[in-house]
């Protein structure tokens, strides 16, 4: 018997490949079972249909309300230094398109994501329902306070450019936990690492990115 093949969907699949190769030769991906969920959610999916054809280049798209889906090699990085678990139940501040978050869901047991936005946060919840996506929550909220009901997270992560580490998520965070979060409020940010340990707060730096500024 001969399988239909879709053409748009063969399509999207080679430049996804592309996409992923692209991301492995750079640096970005480095991890295998990371590298397998790259190539199994499709990006193309996440974004508005005029931008579907500009789904796999690597750089920011627009979404709605003047706001962007991360270039893809910024999400390559925030995943990859996540270190996902199995286990973990990680929370992210800014839903966006949802394709952050659908990368994480496959790789950890739960994701909450809290975006300021009604409209995108439908737009993501869309976007995960059409790839089959269950392990994910959006809530509408202000994420400067994170999520208090389903505390503690094991990562929080940050993908809107935040002027600083706000309590709320520090105390959300689990004792060994780790939070990823774009801080500046200029154009250019540092990515920023907080590991919360028994002493104390430790802080690394993994250098310059640009991200949309969180609003409150
Ligand atoms: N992670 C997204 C990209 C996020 S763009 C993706 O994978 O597509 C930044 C998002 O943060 C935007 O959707 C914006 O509406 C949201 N945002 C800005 N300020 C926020 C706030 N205070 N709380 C929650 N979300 C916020």
């Amino acid at each position: 018997m001969k399988i239909p093949i879709d053409p748009v969907d063969s399509e999207f699949l080679e430049k996804r490949e592309q996409m992923v190769s692209g991301l492995m030769m750079n640096g970005y991906l480095r991890t295998q079972k990371i590298i397998k969920v790259f190539m199994e959610v499709p990006r193309h999916v996440f974004v508005r249909d005029e931008e579907s054809r500009f789904a796999y280049a690597d750089y920011p798209l627009p979404i709605h309300g003047g706001q962007t889906i991360s270039a893809p090699h910024m999400v390559a990085i925030m995943t990859e230094l996540a270190r996902p678990n199995a286990k973990d139940r990680i929370l992210e501040i800014g839903a966006g398109s949802g394709y952050q978050a659908a990368i994480l869901s496959k790789l950890v047991r739960k994701v909450y994501t809290v975006e300021i936005d009604e409209r995108l946060a439908a737009f993501a919840r869309a976007n995960l329902a059409k790839t089959g996506i269950k392990n994910v929550e959006i809530i509408v909220g202000d994420g400067a306070e994170g999520y208090e009901k389903a505390k503690p997270y094991d990562k929080i992560i940050v993908t809107c450019a935040t002027p600083e580490i706000f309590g709320a998520w520090v105390k959300q965070l689990k004792t060994g936990g780790l939070l990823l979060a774009p801080v500046g409020e200029g154009f250019y940010q540092e990515l920023t690492g907080i590991r919360k340990t028994k002493k104390g707060l430790e802080e690394s730096n993994y250098g310059g990115c640009a991200f949309v500024p969180l609003r409150r």
